[in-house]
């Protein structure tokens, strides 16, 4: 099924889904590919398996992966049958009969990619390395490779045994694989392993996508509702320190009405496999459990991870965070500290009669009651921690997001409510902040531009206006008629803050350049449609739902309601055979859902996969700017549309409208080409109204029925007029 010509990026977008490798995935499989030795350190998250999954699907014969659990093997070999990737593992919970039917695979050459446990190896009596030397066996990957340190969290002895595998197979690239590596274990996991003068691919640490939050323990119970009822449909995980709090935590959490379970070491087998069953299926959506849980849970949408007890140490805190948003999607870390849990935990880090290891772990207490501390960005902190540079503000801690972002507005707030007061409460946002900067248009009214409120507001731009009215309005000291013209009204809460009774605290304006990339807002109601459409397949599969697709795909979906299989390629996740298998399976919510409600798609607005881009074109020189808007435009001419022309040169769709505006701005297209005559009024009053260096607030000012590259054409059109 493979195929010798295939590019790393074909496959990964034919077996995937997937348009971009992340991180270095793709210098590490390039490195494979070559016949070299690698240690890959990622964070959890990060993708590693598939820097040995997709040379798997490349390279001629089997690919062995060492794996110390499980559970593991079982997950990651479902996950790639699913992709339509022929996979097995062999371990002692099978019947003699299957292991013979998997030999008998292997034998025959159908079989990408075999999951061992090292004991099974190499284990008494066994056989099996001999077997597999009689394969043809092309890769060998051993992941949680700090397992083979005594200096790694996780030393299994077992492990050792793996530094013969390099004997055994002297020809065959071994691929090291883990997520947790200081200096020591990473150089031990080399020594260890034998490995061939090996290329090192160290990633970053930082999970960008965890918001990392800690509050003073008050009344935790209280504080944990809090935080869950805003996050009732999504799943967590909550550490405790011990056996009885989870059982008692998980038994109050019951009663609330959470579909909650425990798991920690004491409980029997039985029941711990069917919570974490449950908690896999998203059938329970929360687990309170002891750091016991969570090794091998591959579950890629846990949304938050909550320490309602201290952690012992940065390492452990950050591993147990990092099971949260492997999927990418933002997630949250909430810790509830409190100085009693400091000290409780003191008195157990003391280990009798070994002074040297009582200091390492009461240093590292130490550490972690730092970082409770903080009052700077607790993500500097970590990767600091972890010997990574960082600057001193992420955004999206909440040090960063309370100190930094936050700022009194009052005297703002003053002056947008006073406005929408002596303009009798009559107008919409575009009057009022046209009024507040003092515009000297027409359309404001003569006897407006005698008030002694206008252009008060002149100092704050319009985008930045529009904001504050936005925020205002959230914050209920506004509201917005929801009538054809809707126009602002104040509120009960306005008073107090004209009469300087009340602070008023707003978001500070980004400093960095805000993203113009277009957020689109996803449709809830068929997201939910889509999660439960998933759920049926997976049950009918007998694989948890996150296997099928992803959160990701599904936000997708909602988001650009593609309404052919060829729309829904360019969803996330979507390789061949899941579009071949599921793809007709989901479009039926979604072409319900659009017809229901009038939709149609936007796949259009979504950036285009680099669906045919080979690997050695992105080393090339990037065209000069002028020669890819040329190349852009004689696609055009040839009578393609912009998606073909995003899809065949491997840009987003917005690109390529950036580069036909231009051509209107010179002349060269008609803007009728691009957008109804009648249409063009409307844009043109909003360009004027909030200039044209940022689409977002244009974009929200105009609504639905306003699409990017109309907006952009109708810029190209206007500036094209005025020089
Ligand atoms: P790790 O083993 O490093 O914790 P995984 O291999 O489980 O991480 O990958 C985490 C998630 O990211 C998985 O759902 C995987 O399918 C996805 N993923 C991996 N590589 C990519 C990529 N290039 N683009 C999009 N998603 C990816
Ligand atoms: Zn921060």
């Amino acid at each position: 099924m493979h195929s010798t010509t295939m590019t790393p990026i074909q496959a990964l977008q034919k077996y995937f889904g997937y348009s971009e490798f992340r991180h270095q995935q793709e210098a590490i499989i390039q490195h494979i590919l070559n016949g070299q030795d690698v240690l890959a350190l990622m964070p959890t998250g990060g993708g590693k398996s598939l820097c040995y999954q997709l040379p798997a699907v490349l390279m001629d014969g089997v690919t062995i992966v060492i794996s110390p659990l499980i559970a593991l093997m079982k997950d990651q070999v479902d996950s790639l049958n699913v992709n339509g990737i022929s996979a097995a593992f062999l371990n002692s919970t099978q019947s003699p009969d299957e292991q013979q039917r998997i030999t008998d695979q292997l034998k025959k050459g159908n079989i990408k990619l075999l999951y061992l446990a090292p004991e099974r190896l190499f284990g008494q009596g066994s056989n099996l390395i001999s077997f597999l030397k009689s394969l043809s066996v092309c890769l060998i990957a051993i992941d949680e490779a700090h397992c083979i340190s005594h200096w790694g969290h996780d030393f299994r002895p077992e492990y050792l045994m793996l530094a013969d595998l390099k004997n055994e197979f002297p020809k065959t690239p071994v691929i090291a694989l883990t997520a947790t590596a200081d200096k020591l274990t990473r150089k031990d996991i080399l020594e260890k392993l034998n490995l061939n003068s090996p290329a090192e691919f160290v990633s970053s640490f930082n999970r960008a996508n965890i918001t990392y939050r800690i509050v003073p323990k008050k009344n935790s119970f209280n504080q944990l509702l809090a935080f869950l009822d805003e996050r009732k449909e999504d799943s967590g995980i909550i550490y405790c320190l011990s056996r009885k709090s989870t059982e008692e935590l998980t038994a109050d959490l019951k009663n609330e009405g959470f579909a909650a379970e425990a798991y920690h070491a004491g409980m029997d087998n039985v029941d711990k496999a069917r919570n974490q069953e449950a908690f896999l299926k998203d059938e329970v959506k929360i687990i309170v459990a002891t750091i016991a849980f969570g090794m091998g849970i591959n579950k890629s949408n846990v949304r938050y991870v909550v320490h309602v007890d201290l952690p012992k140490n940065i390492e452990g805190y950050y591993q147990e965070t990092g099971r949260a948003g492997r999927d990418g999607l933002p997630s949250d870390a909430l810790l509830l500290y409190s100085y009693g849990d400091a000290n409780k935990l003191q008195r157990f880090a003391r280990v009798e009669g070994n002074e040297e290891q009582s200091a390492i772990m009461l240093k590292k207490l130490d550490d972690m009651v730092k970082y409770c501390q903080l009052q700077t960005c607790r993500r500097q902190y970590l990767m600091h921690y972890f010997d990574e540079s960082f600057p001193d503000n992420c955004g999206s801690c909440d040090i960063c997001l309370s100190e930094y972002q936050k700022f009194d507005a009052t005297l703002i707030a003053q002056k947008a409510l006073s406005a929408v007061a002596r303009l009798k409460e009559r107008f919409g946002n575009t009057y009022v902040i046209d009024f507040l900067r003092g515009s000297k248009r027409e359309k404001i009214w003569e006897e407006h531009k005698q008030l002694k409120t206008y252009g008060i507001g002149a100092d704050i731009s319009r985008a930045d206006w529009l904001r504050y009215l936005r925020e205002l309005v959230a914050l209920g000291y506004l509201q917005v008629t929801d009538d054809a013209y809707p126009v602002l009204k104040l509120t009960d809460k306005s008073d107090a803050v004209l009469k300087g009774q009340q602070k008023v605290e707003l978001i500070a304006s980004q400093t960095t350049e805000e993203r113009t990339a277009e957020v689109i807002p996803y449709e809830g109601g068929l997201l939910q449609e889509l999660k439960i459409t998933r759920r049926d397949i997976a049950a009918s599969q007998n694989v948890p739902p996150y296997m099928i697709l992803s959160d990701v795909a599904l936000i997708e979906m909602a988001t650009y309601l593609p309404q052919t299989l060829d729309e829904l390629r360019l969803i996330s996740g979507f390789g061949d055979i899941k579009l071949a298998r599921y793809g007709r399976e989901f479009l039926v919510p979604v072409k319900d859902y659009c017809s229901k409600n009038g939709l149609t798609s936007r796949i259009k607005q979504k950036s285009a996969k680099r669906v045919q881009k080979a690997g050695h074109e992105r080393t090339n020189n990037r065209l000069r700017s002028s020669d890819t808007k040329i190349e852009t435009f004689t696609l055009y001419r040839s009578g393609k549309t912009i998606q073909e022309i995003a899809t065949e040169r491997g840009l987003a769709a917005t690109t390529v409208e950036g580069h036909l505006s231009y051509f209107v701005q010179t002349g060269e297209i008609d803007v009728l080409e691009f957008v109804k005559e009648e249409k063009i009024p409307a844009i043109k009053d909003a360009v004027e109204s909030y200039g044209y260096e940022r689409l977002s607030p244009l974009k929200e000012v105009l609504g639905d029925d306003y699409s990017y590259g109309e907006i952009r054409a109708v810029i190209g059109w206007m500036n094209r007029n005025t020089n």
